[in-house]
């Protein structure tokens, strides 16, 4: 027991952690000389296990929040500075803009206690297959009936699923037109936009009840070193104007979409109406929802949405039927592409993105040089456990001086290398029992952060990753 309480425990609760067998050395690397060994049969359980490090908070709840930490830290390090980010980053204009998917027929949905689709009596009309257009209940989040069309033939599934197969090219010609803008109110040649300015962004995709993804997006402008490096941002050009352009530019972006065969047609497609951007200030917190969003807010909502998917759209055992129809012609669209353009084509792919429903971007995307990468935050997190590991054994105190300069430092700095020699053995614990003492353990720790950021204060509550908000203040 004890043997596995100090295994589950260096996995952090893991649900379904990695098994290895092997050893490896550290090694320094100028003198070559061996620092430390390990073998996976002096671990406790005799095998080396490690974390998951799944997204997912419905595969593994424990890797998961460390993953919305992680992101919490990357997202914060970018709007307020922090992890080798300088704090100057701040000053700069900062957005953050939700990008929708257009509207491909009318669905229900919880419209906060309010009826899903009033109409007047007399203004109640039926489509061609005679539903009715309007809906007077109301609709919890949650009820499986949110996001699904008031009637599935009249509602363009084809269309929904084409765009979410450009959505991702979508965004990147948003990000370009954003470029063209700014250049265009800076009054320089778009190839020059570099010596005055450069955009940095971190998005994320959340799924809507629809089955259609939202982008979240942070938009940062920078001087032309980046973030609080060398020149400020343009003046000329502050947080409201940099929101005008963006109004001004997203809606005309589009993206024409090949027909998937002959019976098809080419669609032109953009954004939904609603293009929400708002100014985010470091200006003091306020409870009036009108005004402008702080940093700790966005990165809580990005750091909420990333570890969500589309499992999220099932709820509980839930089944929707409209999210397994978006499915099903997600997989006939990329079966007729299929038959009709053979195996070069794009649409090809599709039938491989049926169960993201078609979307293939990446949950969370940043610019080269929004903050810190993910990979430098775990590579951190490793190095402070070896650090406490070699303490540990040596008794030697940990010298903090400078500690994260050096946590967070290029692999190139680094003076020591770790060779080893693994095989993968599995992955979960040994059996249901252990799993389940896992899963038990994780949300003890979630529910213990939780009540520790509530006697904290009432900061970003409702974020779900309080424990991790002390970093921006
Ligand atoms: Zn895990
Ligand atoms: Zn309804
Ligand atoms: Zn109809």
């Amino acid at each position: 027991m004890d043997a596995f309480a100090d295994t589950m425990a260096a996995v952090h609760n893991c649900a379904r952690p990695v098994r290895l067998a092997g050893s490896s050395a550290t090694v320094d690397a100028r003198t070559g000389e061996v620092l430390s060994t390990f073998r996976s049969a002096d671990a406790p359980l005799g095998v080396l296990y490690r974390p998951c490090g799944n997204r997912r908070a419905h595969i593994c709840p424990a890797c998961s929040r460390t993953y919305a930490r992680d992101t919490f830290a990357l997202i914060s390090a970018g709007v307020a500075g922090g992890k080798r980010v300088p704090e100057q980053v701040a000053d700069n204009p900062l957005l953050f803009a939700t990008f929708t998917a257009p509207s491909f027929g009318l669905v229900h949905g919880h419209r906060g206690g309010k009826p899903c689709r009033p109409r007047r009596r007399d203004d109640r009309t039926r489509c061609p297959h005679g539903r009715p257009q309007w809906c007077t209940a109301v609709h919890e989040p949650g009820d499986a009936r949110s996001g699904a069309p008031l009637c599935p033939e009249c509602y363009d599934t084809a269309s929904a699923v084409m765009w979410q197969w450009h959505a991702p090219e979508l965004w990147r010609r948003t990000t370009i037109a954003l470029r063209r803008a700014v250049a265009g109110h800076l009054e320089v040649m778009e190839s020059a936009l570099g010596e005055r300015a450069s955009i940095q962004y971190a998005k994320v995709a959340e799924y809507q009840d629809r089955g259609l993804v939202h982008f979240h997006a942070l938009i940062r402008l920078d001087g032309p070193g980046g973030a609080g490096i060398g020149a400020p941002a343009p003046a000329a050009l502050d947080g409201p104007t940099l929101a005008a352009l963006v109004r001004e530019a997203a809606p005309g972006v589009t993206v024409l979409a090949e027909a998937i065969d002959d019976e098809d047609s080419p669609r032109v497609l953009a954004w939904g109406v609603q293009i929400d951007v708002r100014v985010v200030t470091p200006a003091h917190r306020s409870d009036d929802p009108t005004a402008a969003l702080t940093p700790g807010q966005v990165a809580g909502y990005l750091a909420k949405y990333a570890t969500k998917d589309v499992s999220g759209l099932h709820g509980e055992g839930q089944h929707r039927p409209h999210v397994a129809a978006f499915r099903a012609a997600c997989e006939h669209l990329a079966d007729r592409a299929a038959r009709h353009h053979g195996e070069e084509h794009d649409y090809q792919r599709m039938g491989k993105w049926v169960h993201m429903l078609g979307f293939r971007g990446h949950f969370g995307t940043k610019s080269r040089r929004y903050s810190v990468t993910l990979g430098a935050l775990r590579r951190a997190r490793a190095r402070w456990q070896a650090m406490a590991a070699e303490s540990r054994r040596t008794g030697e105190p940990i010298d903090t001086r400078d500690l994260e300069r050096r946590l967070l430092a290029d692999d190139e700095d680094e003076t020591t290398v770790v060779v080893g020699s693994w095989t993968y053995l599995g992955t979960g614990w040994r059996d249901a029992a252990e799993e389940a003492l896992a899963l038990a353990a994780a949300a003890r720790a979630r529910e213990y952060d939780q009540w520790r950021a509530d006697r904290r204060d009432g900061h970003d509550k409702g974020t779900g990753i309080s424990g991790a908000t002390t970093s921006t203040r």
